[in-house]
């Protein structure tokens, strides 16, 4: 998507480790505008899915999923952080390892928010190793629901969630593809190969 990639040019940084920082415009302050194109993209490449409902996780992923329930006419619920959970009748669990904090949380929602007949999207902010998309994988195997894609806003190609996702055969969209942020630059995955 390019105005997605003009605007990590412009406003992207590269933080040690790996991490891409786009906290002007996605994980901190938030583009509206830009969410809404978003949105919009995530309608385009996942209409004809039949999707239901839209899962996320809290807090980066909500502004991007908001946006793609809004254009597809469907709810978005978002997984709930926690540090560790007692009481989880009535909750879906799955525990994820955060790659920018190196903690591990749980994340959980409601079972009144998903039902059996349901086809899910799961939209995130960003793809590195997976663990979050991984989490809410396990979610919705917990829940027995369909996953009809996996849809987030950045990926970085050169880490492992990306043929994570795809060895498990689900449909992946991802808005800005990144093959390498060596040398504190962003260079984009220029071709589609998988
Ligand atoms: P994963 O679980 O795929 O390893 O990482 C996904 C989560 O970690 C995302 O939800 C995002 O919040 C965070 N994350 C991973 N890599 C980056 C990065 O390069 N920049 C930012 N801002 N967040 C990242």
């Amino acid at each position: 998507m390019k105005l997605l990639e003009d605007r990590i040019k412009r406003d992207g940084t590269v933080l040690p480790g790996e991490v891409l920082k786009v906290d002007n415009f996605l994980n901190h302050q938030i583009d509206p505008q830009l969410m809404s194109e978003i949105g919009a993209e995530f309608k385009r490449l996942f209409e004809n899915e039949g999707i239901t409902r839209i899962l996320t996780v809290e807090s980066s992923g909500i502004a991007p999923a908001l946006m793609t329930g809004f254009q597809m006419h469907v709810p978005v619920v978002f997984a709930r952080k926690h540090r560790s959970l007692t009481l989880t009748d009535d909750l879906y669990t799955a525990t994820v390892y955060s790659y920018t904090k190196q903690v591990n949380n749980d994340i959980s929602i409601d079972k009144r928010f998903i039902d059996p007949d349901d086809k899910i999207l799961i939209i995130d902010d960003f793809l590195a190793n997976g663990q979050a998309v991984q989490g809410m994988l396990e979610i919705c195997k917990a829940a027995q629901v369909k996953v009809a894609g996996v849809g987030v806003v950045i990926e970085k190609r050169f880490q492992k969630g990306h043929k994570m996702v795809l060895d498990q055969g689900i449909h992946l969209e991802a808005l800005a593809s990144i093959a390498s942020l060596d040398d504190h630059q962003v260079t984009f995955a220029t071709d589609d190969a998988e």
